[in-house]
């Protein structure tokens, strides 16, 4: 697999073979290839444009990461979270088993240099930081990591509102389980007085040796301060932030940082930074 830039787009018509609801407003689709095409080459982190005929549009899009990483090569599974707008929702509601779909790309190249560094040996940590549906590129890199055995130790910072908004709920004990280089602490900003030993077996439950890299933070935003005080090297670390814009750059009118801002003034620096914008809002 490449990591070149420069990747060719294909359309591919696809199948939707299962769906697993995430949450009340999310869904993880698994796609396989109608006509036995392969699927192209992409790198985790890459996205993809789905195409559906909304009430509203005929031959809409939106822009998806891939969840499945690309060492997985029969399927593909992409994870879609309404925000109530004029996509998402239609297709969580109408899209069902044995559709097709066209699926364009890959597109993007977020997370690529990281995953070049590591690969040279010129990196070693990485910190995540998502929001919400901001977790996909995410889980695409820590299953290649797994898969591909790669010597890196990963931070993940998973912020939601609330326990009820977390997607991937089943499948990231399995990820901590496979990937022991794997840290998660989940910072739900709206949960407030739930006990800790609630949290491992309602939220994330894990068996008893692995939740010394689960750690839980609720009733505020997560801060520069809760990584440096983790990330031992946080100066030598490469960053990824993905999530919705508020998230990433905050909201200048409450005069509120995002993370990004957050990082920043904390010392990183910039060239060490990557987002990945999924909304305006
Ligand atoms: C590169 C890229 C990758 C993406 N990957 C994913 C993914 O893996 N899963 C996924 O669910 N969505 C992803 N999105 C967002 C996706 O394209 C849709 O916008 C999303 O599914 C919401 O659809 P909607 O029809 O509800 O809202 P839209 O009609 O698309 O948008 C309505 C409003 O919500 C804002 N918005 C859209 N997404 C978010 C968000 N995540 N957080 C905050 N505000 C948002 C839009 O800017 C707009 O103001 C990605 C977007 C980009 C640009």
């Amino acid at each position: 697999m490449g990591l070149e830039t420069s990747q060719k787009s294909t359309r591919l018509v696809m199948t939707i073979v299962d769906i697993a609801d995430e949450t009340d407003l999310c869904k993880t689709y698994k796609f396989v290839s109608l006509f036995n095409q392969e699927i192209f080459p992409y790198h985790p982190g890459q996205d993809v444009k789905l195409y559906f005929d909304t009430p509203l549009k005929k031959n809409d899009f939106r822009l998806y990461s891939i969840a499945s990483p690309p060492t997985r090569k029969s399927f593909m599974e992409l994870t879609i979270k309404s925000e109530h707008g004029q996509f998402a929702p239609y297709f969580l509601a109408k899209a069902k088993v044995n559709d097709q779909y066209v699926i364009e790309g890959p597109y993007g190249r977020f997370l690529s240099k990281p995953l070049r560094m590591i690969k040279d040996k010129e990196l070693d940590t990485l910190v995540f930081l998502a929001a919400s549906s901001g977790i996909v590129p995410f889980r695409c890199f820590i299953e290649y990591a797994i898969d591909v055995k790669l010597n890196v130790d990963i931070w993940l910072f998973y912020v939601n509102r609330t326990r009820n908004d977390l997607i991937y709920r089943g499948l990231l004990p399995v990820l901590l389980e496979n990937c022991p280089k794997l840290r998660l602490l989940l910072n739900f900003t709206r949960e407030h007085e739930i006990s800790i030993p609630e949290l491992y077996e309602t939220v994330c439950n894990v068996k008893d040796e692995i939740r010394d890299r689960v750690e839980f933070l609720f009733g505020r935003r997560l801060e520069f301060d809760d990584i440096a005080s983790r990330v031992e090297n946080w100066k030598e670390a490469w960053y990824g932030i993905c999530g919705g814009a508020r998230f990433i750059a905050g909201d200048r009118q409450l005069g509120q940082d995002g993370m990004m801002q957050k990082i920043e003034k904390g010392g990183v620096e910039r060239s060490r930074i990557e987002i990945d914008s999924y909304g305006t809002k």
